[in-house]
């Protein structure tokens, strides 16, 4: 066993080989000592190899999903072996030999299926990143829904694109491989590097066609070579992981960078767009905008939210929708009741395709398209473009509805392996199996009586073990009658008992095991017919869903839209960014939960006066809110969705850029000036005029003067040479007079009231700059002693004035300062005075208090106040 062991464990030595033992998966040597940690489970031994304990492992075959699931989070890859004969037919072919076992799966983050492992409202990608000469190109896929895209891509944008996708795996020639791992390891992947033979674009056009069953790629598309290459190697990766079981691919279909607003990774992070800065999906604008009903609108959100679209039609057609869901609040109500109940065909489709499904997946497949023929039933005719071609594929499923109609049961179990989900009618054969394993103990007990009459005793029982199988028992006494009979064969004496057998029990007992294997037999026949049945018809299947899928996004937006009083954002090809009573839609939110004072919507103009605004004020005033929520209207309105304003105008953004400075980022082992200013270059160098830009107190990472040249050198670049629209926020109060210099940046600032020394918010953007920064003041709301809060008061009072006689520099101001005299220690603590309620509290021993009389105390503790 041992070498037939090592022999596969060399065929996958990147992996950790879960070796099949019975109801065991097995780990042996380094894998064990490596899964014993990752799992926290017990690490012994057995057998010697070259004289030394072998080290094993080993994790029980029906819970094996969880510890996959928690070695593939920790970076791990599995190799899983099975046995591929029973014990029994391996002693056939000869007395020592070890059963068969092969590796059947290879299991990656990115080629995982079952839905334990996955989480239901997210796509799990993975990718391929290829360089042919100098072109490179990008492909990826969803095997759990069957989603194929590709698209040309330089590799300075690999970052950005990873960041977008978030795949869980990226394959990349061995050549690459060290190139990219840093790019790799930042967007979170896991880096699979594969030899030059996976890509050969050649090798991979055939893989395509054979796999799509056409005679050219040209069908889907003009694909470079790259391209081809990119899918190739992600087909030939999924015939190494899923052992030559393909999963069902849809046509790749091409995007072009083109067509998306183009995010950065760390515009991404920072707008927390699909993931909040705390690494969950929790406080991220998907949380706060996700009302879908359904796993499959849930992913096409996070697909439109990560990647709005900038072609004018597109967007158009996509509020179209959301317009008229939100104009039929009756409709769209039932809708949603509909949805509601509409599993994730998808992914039941993609395991069947893997032959890794079950009769549940059937079923699902049943009840997704008879919610589909509803939905259709309950659409108007009269619909905007896409929720129409969604209702044309809602229909026409007919076939597959009547035959999974007719033949499954209503709730069937998980595994086909059992039998029990074939509906009764179905199959004449399965029918009469099942009655007669069923019947089968009623015509014993038919028996039963039959022999008792026969032999005149009343005590004789028939019973079952599983050594004699069916029997005759009669106590000892009547053992001779019985001998007489010759129908009776004896077998056993006990004690008190004799026991019988007949040939007729027999025959009947191996009928009852026939018909109940048999029927096991018949419905996995019948499982295999119907899976082939519904993967004839996976196209339309995965049409439908996505029909679902848009139906349930339109009427979760249009949901949104009307709970939440957001409207529909006016979309061209201008350059305004002009909203009217916008609001943040996260914040907004969480100051609701919080309960207190409401959000202060508002307005933002840009494109028509100015391309740039200024944002002075204090901190805490809420610059950053403000700058994020117009970045987040314009995203929300090119994702096809309402906006939380008034009134939105939005020009289309081609690219998103969001920096803030100095934000801590030692986990990269860079300083965060050097992020900051890093980040920066990258706006500066990039953006185009028709580019958002945001930039949140760019500057701060260094000393004062540095900080302001960089602010303003940057504020300068973007206006005379980016030409872009771009939200400005900065504590320099200095640059607000360059808006008299540079003709379309305006000067806006977060107003704040003062009110005996102490700071109020208002929240109220308005234009103008700043006439302070009311840093002490803050300070002190944030709870610095007092003493120190005095001395910085007077510390600014000398800087300030000295600023306006224009001499007195800082170090002369040491100088002359009194010196920090920390204001006298609060008096020691008098003296716990006592009064009476105190007096009463410490007569009271809680413990031994019955609850009324707890009661009272409180009653009367009260009347003392
Ligand atoms: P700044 O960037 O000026 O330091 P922030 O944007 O971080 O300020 O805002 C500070 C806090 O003020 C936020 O956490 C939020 O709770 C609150 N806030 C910001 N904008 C608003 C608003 N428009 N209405 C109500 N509260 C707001």
């Amino acid at each position: 066993m041992m070498a037939q062991y090592l022999e596969i464990k060399a065929q996958y030595p990147d992996a950790l080989l879960f070796y099949r033992m019975g109801d065991f998966f097995e780990l042996f040597f380094d894998d064990a000592v490596a899964a014993a940690e990752a799992l926290d489970i017990a690490l012994t031994k057995r057998g010697k190899h070259l004289d030394q304990d072998i080290p094993m492992c080993g994790v029980p075959v029906h819970s094996a999903e969880g510890y996959l699931l928690t070695l593939i989070r920790k970076g791990f890859r599995v190799a899983v072996c099975e046995q591929m004969e029973s014990p029994e037919e391996a002693k056939k072919r000869g007395s020592k030999s070890v059963v068969k076992r092969d590796v059947v799966r290879l299991v990656t983050p990115g080629t995982l299926t079952e839905e334990s492992l996955l989480e239901a409202r997210r796509h799990n990608y993975l990718a391929a990143f290829v360089t042919v000469r100098d072109v490179s190109a990008l492909a990826w896929v969803d095997i759990s829904t069957g989603e194929f895209h590709v698209m040309p891509l330089t590799p300075v944008r690999l970052g950005p694109e990873l960041a977008r996708l978030s795949p869980s795996e990226l394959i990349v020639s061995e050549a690459q491989e060290t190139d990219l791992a840093e790019t790799v390891s930042e967007s979170g992947a896991s880096l699979t590097a594969l030899g030059r033979a996976a890509f050969d674009s050649q090798g991979a056009e055939k893989r395509l066609c054979a796999l799509f069953g056409v005679g050219s790629l040209d069908a889907f598309g003009a694909f470079c070579r790259a391209e081809v290459s990119a899918m190739g190697a992600i087909v030939e990766y999924l015939e190494i992981t899923q052992k030559g079981k393909l999963p069902l691919l849809r046509p790749p279909v091409r995007e072009a960078e083109t067509r998306v607003m183009q995010i950065d990774a760390a515009t991404r992070r920072n707008l927390e767009i699909t993931h909040a800065l705390s690494g969950g999906r929790a406080g991220s604008l998907l949380a706060a905008v996700d009302r879908t009903m359904t796993a499959g609108g849930a992913r096409l959100l996070e697909r439109r939210l990560s990647s709005p679209s900038r072609v004018l039609d597109v967007v158009q057609a996509r509020l179209e929708s959301v317009q008229f869901a939100t104009e039929q609040a009756l409709l769209c109500r039932d809708l949603r009741d509909a949805l509601r109940k509409v599993p994730d065909l998808d992914r039941a489709l993609s395991r069947l395709g893997l032959d890794r499904g079950g009769p549940r997946d059937l079923a699902a497949i049943r009840n997704g398209l008879e919610q589909a023929v509803h939905i259709a039933g309950t659409l108007p005719d009269d619909l905007p473009r896409v929720l129409l071609q969604a209702k044309q594929n809602l229909s026409g499923h007919d076939e597959v509805l009547d035959l999974l109609g007719q033949a499954l049961i209503a709730e069937p179990p998980l595994l086909a392996r059992d039998g029990g989900f074939i509906a009764a009618g179905y199959d004449d054969e399965l029918d009469e199996m099942r009655q007669l394993r069923d019947e089968g103990r009623g015509v014993i007990a038919k028996m039963q009586s039959e022999y008792q009459a026969a032999t005149g005793i009343a005590s004789l029982k028939v019973k079952h073990n599983n050594v004699l199988g069916y029997f005759v028992e009669v106590t000892a006494t009547h053992a001779d009658k019985m001998h007489a009979d010759e129908r009776f064969k004896h077998r056993q004496t006990t004690a008190n008992q004799v026991r019988f057998t007949t040939v007729e029990l027999s025959e009947m007992e191996t009928r009852i095991l026939n018909a109940g294997g048999r029927a096991i037999e018949i419905e996995k026949w019948l499982y295999d017919r119907l899976k082939s049945e519904i993967l004839s018809h996976a196209a339309e299947v995965a049409q439908a869903a996505r029909a679902l899928a848009e139906i349930d996004l339109a009427t979760a937006l249009a949901d949104l839209a009307r709970g939440e009083n957001w409207v529909r954002p006016v979309v061209d090809d201008g350059r305004a960014l002009e909203v009217e009573g916008g609001r943040h839609p996260v914040v907004e939110q969480s100051l609701r939960q919080q309960g207190g004072a409401p959000f202060i919507a508002n307005d933002c103009a840009l494109g028509d006066q100015a391309d740039i605004w200024l944002l002075t004020g204090p901190n805490m005033a809420g610059k950053s809110t403000f700058l994020r929520q117009n970045a987040l209207i314009a995203l929300l309105a090119q994702a096809g969705s309402f906006v939380p304003a008034t009134r939105a105008h939005i020009g289309l953004v081609s690219q998103l850029f969001s920096r803030v400075g100095a934000s801590d980022d030692l986990a990269r082992g860079r300083s965060t000036f050097m992020v900051e200013m890093v980040e920066t270059a990258a706006i500066l160098n990039q953006a185009d005029d028709r580019a958002l830009v945001i930039l949140d107190e760019i500057g701060r990472g260094t000393a004062t003067y540095d900080g302001l040249s960089i602010a303003w050198a940057t504020l300068e670049h973007l206006h005379e040479v980016n030409g872009c629209r771009a939200l400005f926020a900065t504590h320099y109060h200095e640059l607000t007079q360059l808006a008299g210099k540079l003709g379309r940046v305006d000067n806006a600032t977060v107003s704040v009231r003062e009110h005996e020394g102490e700071v109020i918010f208002l929240h109220e953007v308005r234009k103008g700059a700043a006439d302070r920064s009311y840093g002490v003041q803050v300070a002190k709301l944030a709870g610095l002693p007092d003493s120190v809060v005095a001395r910085a008061r007077v510390v600014l009072d000398a800087l300030e004035k000295g600023e306006r006689e224009g001499a007195t520099k800082p170090k002369a101001l040491i100088d002359d300062l009194p010196l920090f005299a920390a204001a006298p220690a609060p008096e020691p603590h008098a003296p716990l005075r006592s009064s009476a309620i105190e007096a009463q509290l410490r007569e009271i021993h809680p413990d031994d208090l019955s609850p009324r009389e707890a009661l009272q105390v409180l009653y009367d503790l009260r009347a003392k106040l």
